[in-house]
């Protein structure tokens, strides 16, 4: 069983071109329990050690294969190639920006679909992953959770992503503005992050590990539709990561219409779990408001949202719509943008409007996998 993986340097794939594998059941190796990997080794009279060697192969020297893997003995590693997959997933469409935004379309072993992201810049190499197959959360405005949710990602395959996005970055870039490896995580992708939080928390020890990607918590961003008992969770396992929570209105009434979650949580108990959050890690939350033109951004909107993050901690990312197709929303004028962020500034709030990256690759997150799917002539239902 061949690992390559098809990478497709194009913006535009026609359907059937890229070389798919059929949906199978055989986990990636980063997701065999490690128990059974080490029973495997040793029905084959292989010491355990091996192991270390295989994911320091995959998660540090970029092997693609198991036949890359140098350091192992040859009849091991084509044991492994006969029964082992490196990756789980393949990639569908590759599409790559000229400011070298890729974003990756990848199909899971079971035929499932999700988006991963990589963006460079200022001398960063941030991945976006995703942690479910669709959402459950239902935000109107978003393309990802169209169709509900499917499942959770393992945590093999969120480490999958951030290999196959690391792979992407130039290890020998001498560009100042380049990174030669990840430097930082947003989990910003498909799904809800907190719904797979234990999952999420075993992939990010993987990315942290200074034997693994090496990324610390500091630099690992992890946004949320705002799930209070989660967010506690979070700051019990005493880690630095900074938590972005999805606000995208000033009022309940308004926020259950955008965010239809948050009829049952509401606002105040989310806020207080953010402030919780902040009090025992020390880390400032971020608030994400996406920015729908004339339905969340005027006056008494800027107003509102002052007032309720006026005296906390806190940084707001404005987030103007990106639009996706067959939803009814628009992006806002520039005086309303405007507007908002100097009733904010002028509250003491730190504000910063997310730039758009890669935006010649037309789609916003999550649409691109839907686009994949409907050229795939339906062939999918999720
Ligand atoms: N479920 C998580 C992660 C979602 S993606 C959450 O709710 O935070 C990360 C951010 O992108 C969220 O704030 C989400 O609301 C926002 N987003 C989703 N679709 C968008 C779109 N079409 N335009 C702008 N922002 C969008």
């Amino acid at each position: 069983m061949s690992s390559t993986l098809p990478i497709l340097e194009t913006d535009s794939v026609p359907a059937g071109t890229g070389e798919r594998c059929s949906p199978h059941a055989t986990p990636g190796i980063l997701d065999v329990p490690i128990e059974a990997l080490r029973g495997w080794l040793a029905e084959r009279n292989h010491p355990p050690m091996r192991i270390n060697q295989i994911r320091k192969q995959i998660l540090a020297n970029r092997a693609t294969t198991f036949e890359d893997m140098s350091d192992l003995p040859k009849g091991l590693r084509a044991d492994l190639a006969g029964t082992h997959r490196v990756f789980s997933m393949s990639v569908e469409r590759h599409f790559a920006a000229s400011d070298d935004t890729h974003k990756l379309v990848l199909r899971l072993a079971d035929g499932r679909m999700i988006e991963a992201v990589l963006i460079q810049d200022d001398g960063r190499a941030t991945a976006c992953i995703s942690t479910q197959v669709g959402c459950g959360m239902g935000c109107v405005f978003c393309a990802s959770g169209l169709n509900g949710v499917v499942r959770n990602l393992t945590a093999g395959e969120m480490v999958e992503q951030l290999v196959l996005l690391r792979n992407l970055t130039d290890a020998n870039s001498t560009n100042p503005e380049r990174a030669q490896r990840l430097t930082h995580i947003v989990v910003m992708g498909m799904g809800e992050p907190l719904a797979n939080l234990d999952n999420l928390l075993d992939a990010l020890a993987v990315a942290g590990d200074k034997n693994g990607l090496g990324i610390g918590a500091r630099h690992v961003t992890i946004s949320t539709v705002g799930l209070p008992a989660k967010i506690r969770k979070l700051a019990e396992s005493g880690k630095q990561y900074h938590l972005a929570v999805s606000l995208h209105a000033p009022n309940d009434e308004l926020r259950t219409r955008i965010v239809p979650t948050n009829d049952k949580v509401g606002m105040d108990a989310i806020l207080a779990a953010a402030d919780e959050f902040y009090e025992k890690t020390g880390r400032q939350v971020t608030y994400e408001y996406v920015v729908l033109g004339g339905l969340n951004d005027q006056a008494t909107h800027a107003r509102q949202l002052a007032g309720l993050l006026h005296g906390r901690r806190s940084h707001v990312n404005l987030i103007p719509w990106n639009a996706v197709e067959g939803l009814p929303f628009k992006r806002p004028a520039e005086a309303d943008l405007q507007y908002l962020i100097d009733t904010l500034r002028r509250s003491g709030i730190s504000v910063k409007v997310r730039k758009r990256k890669g935006s010649e690759i037309d789609a916003a997150c999550g649409q691109l996998r839907r686009q994949a799917e409907a050229a795939l002539g339906g062939e999918r239902s999720q």
